[in-house]
């Protein structure tokens, strides 16, 4: 439930020390991993942490070790996301999975392809998520409305990608977004340290890592202060503080005026490009007012605009707008200098936007395939996942 008193963004859920998971393979550091094979030769780390980051392969699968160190390290060092259902769509290109972890907490990720012109202009992108639930209430959000169970770790982040990889096979996964369940900025330590081993040890670019935030000034502030050069999208949804108090409950602790000032220190002090997200309810935010409102926000930051309709969400009553709205809006944002991109949508026959797929499954109603074989028909959501090109 959110709470608008909480200072530090530690404070957006249960302290990071409460009920954790014991740590799991991929939450060790290089040097924690070392330490566990003090007994070894020391290239011994060089071929386990290869094979666990550049080739997203499991310990039982890195074949330059000895079979009994294989063994030894599967037994010792679980891993923490265990297939609980997957989706496709969009021909293969859209494929959703649903991860139970240790203490039987769901969440999701998303693996994209994109095929791109030619070879070198094929992506392959992976949303992954940053909590179990989600404190913020978004009263649009399906996991705003399920509430909060826990941050994942370090461990959890990062396997989620890895697992996409293995999945994904030769396609190479090229960009990772922090926009499926949950608030990055409120569990940012792991968030960052996740970023870290995914930039460092897997080889993503920093710039194709995008940590979203629905506000939380802070979190921005630390990202702003940060080394690597990620990028930052903001999902903003209002440009008015009445509307915005409405739809992000946390615009009361951290109100626009304030968070566009978050926003334009970090533009001025790092110069990288903003994104602000806008999901477009009918009749509530996707008013031309509410365009020009918008226009006047992104104008001190040249911030970028990506629009996507709403998805429906079990109790929230109003829809998505129309494609026609969507034009317009985004036309009436361009000839007032905005630069805008409406979402490539994705997964348009699975439960596939933030929250929905986790939430039908514990409503034992979810669409899709599971590790089994079997399938569900009920599909009775038609929602959309969506990731933007850049
Ligand atoms: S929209 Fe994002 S921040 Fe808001 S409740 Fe949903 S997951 Fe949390």
């Amino acid at each position: 439930m959110f709470t608008s008193d909480a200072e530090a963004t530690d404070e957006w859920g249960p302290p990071m020390n409460a009920a954790q998971p014991p740590p799991l393979l991929y939450d060790l550091e290089r040097e924690e991993l070392a330490e566990f094979l003090s007994d070894e030769p020391k290239y011994r780390v060089d071929q386990l942490w290869e094979g666990l980051y550049r080739d997203a392969l499991l310990p039982a699968e890195i074949s330059n070790l000895p079979k009994r160190l294989r063994e030894e390290l599967t037994d010792a060092l679980p891993t923490g996301c265990e297939l609980a259902r997957e989706s496709v769509a969009d021909d293969g290109d859209t494929v959703k999975f649903l991860w139970s972890l240790a203490d039987q907490a769901t969440v999701e990720t998303v693996l994209m392809h994109y095929p791109g012109s030619s070879a070198s202009a094929a992506r392959s992108t992976v949303c992954v998520s940053s909590q179990a639930g989600c404190a913020m209430a978004c009263s649009f959000c399906a996991t705003g409305q399920a509430g909060f169970e826990r941050h994942l770790s370090v461990g959890e982040i990062v396997e989620q990608v890895l697992r996409a990889q293995r999945r994904s096979g030769d396609r190479r996964v090229s960009n990772v977004v922090f926009m499926g369940m949950g608030e990055p900025m409120a569990n940012f330590d792991a968030t960052w340290m996740a970023t870290k081993r995914l930039h460092e040890a897997v080889g993503i670019g920093a710039r194709h890592i995008t940590i979203s935030t629905v506000g939380l000034i802070p979190g921005i502030r630390k990202l702003t202060e940060a080394e690597l050069p990620v990028s930052l999208a903001v999902s903003l949804h209002a440009a008015d503080d009445d509307l915005r108090n409405e739809l992000v409950p946390l615009n009361r602790k951290y109100p626009l005026d304030q968070l566009m000032d978050a926003c334009g220190e970090y533009f001025g002090r790092t110069g990288r490009r903003l994104t602000f997200e806008w999901a477009l309810i009918s009749g509530v935010n996707d008013r031309y007012e509410d365009a020009d409102r918008l226009a006047d926000r992104c104008r001190p930051t040249s911030a970028h605009v990506n629009l996507i309709p709403l998805n429906p969400t079990p109790s929230y009553g109003v829809p998505g707008s129309s494609r026609n709205r969507v034009h317009a809006f985004a036309n009436r944002l361009r000839h007032r200098g905005v630069n805008v991109t409406i979402r490539d949508t994705r997964g348009s026959d699975i439960d596939a936007a933030c929250g929905q797929l986790s939430t039908a499954h514990s409503l034992g109603r979810a669409g899709g395939k599971s590790p089994s074989g079997d399938t569900t028909s009920d599909r009775t959501r038609s929602v959309q996942i969506t990731e933007r090109r850049q």
